[in-house]
């Protein structure tokens, strides 16, 4: 195809481009909020959308909520109403995967926080962990030797704040058991979760890797910029990627996704990214980062307001 341009979307370009479009996907820190604050704008504008009787649904590689708790926060924030259903968290899609992809019976060791552990139950995978835990003695030989649950047949990998050495030594001792029919699966690959100030936290990335070196193998992964949480999405409700917008904030996961799904492609600078990013992948000779230069961009997604006035 040709090649994607990054274009300002003004709005004359801005009423054409979503009057093409049926349903908006949105990433959602950094997007239509910034932790505890929205996008100033915002909800004036997915109001607007929604009043035009576009499909929208939220995507979220942050696997420490559950799809209830970002409804409730979109709900808090002033965004139109959305049912939990139109929420697709990388927790959600993990269970839903793995309900589908274990054998009945089977279970899964999970290194997570208690909104993975939610999502697990809500689909009914049974599971140990999330949750603390301990080597079972002072030496080496002690920890090889902590009980294995005999139905686990998968590894999961979120964003877990209690991660240990012994956690990842019972994901490998899983992972060797089972061999190829244990699964190891990891929410997302981000590395690093961005604070205010140019500050950064590690992301689930770095603990999706410790497990995958540990094993030596892969895991499969199931956010964004993997086209399996859009599968997700396009299974439960009909998805045309023509008729389709990713908006989002991140280069290697959202505008990825969106460009890898045959979306059209919108970033906005409210997050993570600068214009000067896309424009080093934009002059580059390497293909694959050319996949990463959105269709178009925003300053914030408020600037989309004039388009939907009528
Ligand atoms: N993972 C965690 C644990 C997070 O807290 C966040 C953002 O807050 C993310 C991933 C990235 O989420 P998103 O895809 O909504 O930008
Ligand atoms: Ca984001």
């Amino acid at each position: 195809g040709s090649a994607r341009r990054c274009l300002r979307l003004e709005p004359a370009a801005a009423r054409q481009v979503l009057g093409a479009a049926d349903t908006l996907l949105f990433d959602c820190d950094g997007v239509l909020w910034r932790g505890d604050a929205a996008v100033a704008g915002a909800p004036a504008v997915l109001s607007r959308l929604q009043a035009r009787a576009k499909r929208l649904y939220y995507v979220t590689n942050n696997s420490s909520r559950t799809r209830d708790a970002y409804a409730e926060k979109l709900r808090r924030l002033g965004f139109p109403p959305a049912e939990p259903r139109q929420v697709f968290g990388s927790a959600y899609c993990a269970a839903r995967y793995l309900s589908q992809a274990l054998p009945p019976g089977a279970a899964a060791y999970v290194l997570g926080s208690p909104a993975l552990s939610a999502e697990l139950r809500a689909v009914g995978v049974p599971h140990l962990g999330p949750g603390p835990a301990a080597l079972p003695g002072p030496g080496p030989a002690d920890w090889s030797r902590a009980p294995l649950d005999p139905a686990v047949r998968a590894v999961l990998v979120g964003f877990d704040e209690h991660f240990c050495y012994a956690k990842l030594c019972q994901a490998l001792r899983y992972l060797q058991r089972g061999g190829p029919d244990c699964l190891l699966v990891g929410t997302n690959r981000d590395h690093r979760l961005p604070l205010e100030g140019g500050a950064a936290i590690p992301g689930t990335g770095c603990l999706v890797k410790a497990v995958e070196m540990a094993a030596e193998r892969e895991a499969f992964i199931i956010g964004k910029p993997s086209r399996y949480i859009f599968d997700c999405m396009a299974s439960e409700f009909k998805i045309e990627p023509a008729r389709t917008i990713m908006v989002g904030d991140r280069l290697d996961t959202d505008i990825l996704m969106g460009n890898n799904c045959g979306l059209t492609t919108l970033l906005t600078l409210t997050g993570v990214t600068t214009l000067e990013e896309v424009k080093g992948h934009q002059e580059s000779d390497c293909p694959s980062r050319r996949n990463l230069v959105p269709d178009y961009y925003v300053d914030s997604i408020a600037d989309l307001l004039p388009a939907l006035e009528d």
